[in-house]
């Protein structure tokens, strides 16, 4: 299959044949209709965030199952599946007590080193950033490193939910706990700002202020919720 491949850092990406494995017990083969692109990416191109290469970026992906391993069985063939960068072992303290984003063993989700890398150029293994590695054809995921998602979500609106909209969100409801009638302030209204002020409209907020330098963004912003920009 065809990936963007990071050979270096700082790099740009090489649209090369990469090897792509069968899927082993746990895992998942989806074919990729939509890739994101995250400023976490580029902070890996250009060597801010420390990431092994060589390696297929992109970590906001959705697609359609084609191959699952013999264990799994909540995922089939045709699945619409998203990404998911807080995949979970299951079987750790935090796990079994329901708290998966705590996930003390998320090494688990990987291969081990005495196994086949899921990619791979000739000899050389090839990493997954976030194991996922969306900028490809095709992806090899862990069976609880993806979600489903119903049919009337579009793909390339579904992939964002893998990293941009999870983050804004989250953070809304999980990080700032906002509650009804507050105000929130918004500090950058870019992809993620995006989210936090969509995620505030659905926490209950009465005022949303996107604050950002740049006009088409306070645009945006509205379109997204904001009831103030400055
Ligand atoms: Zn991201
Ligand atoms: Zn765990």
């Amino acid at each position: 299959m065809r990936a963007a491949v990071l050979n270096s850092v700082p790099g740009d990406l090489d649209i090369e044949d990469v090897a792509i494995d069968k899927p082993m017990a746990n895992e998942v083969l989806i074919q990729t209709h939509a890739c994101g692109l995250c400023h976490s990416d580029l902070s890996v191109m250009e060597g801010g965030l420390p990431f092994p290469v060589p390696a297929v970026l992109g970590h906001e992906a959705a697609g359609v199952v084609t191959a699952v391993g013999a264990d799994v069985h909540e995922f089939a063939v045709g699945d619409r599946v998203v990404g998911c960068l807080s995949g979970f072992c299951g079987t750790c303290r935090e796990c079994v007590v329901g708290n998966t984003w705590l996930c003390e063993d998320r090494p688990t989700l990987q291969r081990s080193p005495s196994d086949h890398s899921r990619l791979s150029r000739g000899d050389d293994p090839i990493g997954q950033l976030g194991q996922i590695g969306g900028f490809a054809e095709e992806m090899l995921l862990h069976r609880n490193g993806i979600v489903t998602v119903p049919d009337e979500i579009p793909l390339d609106r579904a992939a964002l939910l893998g990293c941009a909209v999870l983050t804004g969100v989250g953070s809304v409801f999980n990080g700032a706990k906002v509650q009804p009638g507050s105000t929130v302030a918004v500090i950058g209204a870019g992809g993620i700002g995006v989210n936090i002020i969509q995620g505030a409209i659905l926490a209950g907020a009465s005022r949303v202020i996107a604050v950002d330098l740049r006009a088409e963004k306070l645009e945006l912003a509205k379109v997204f919720g904001a009831t103030d920009v400055v």
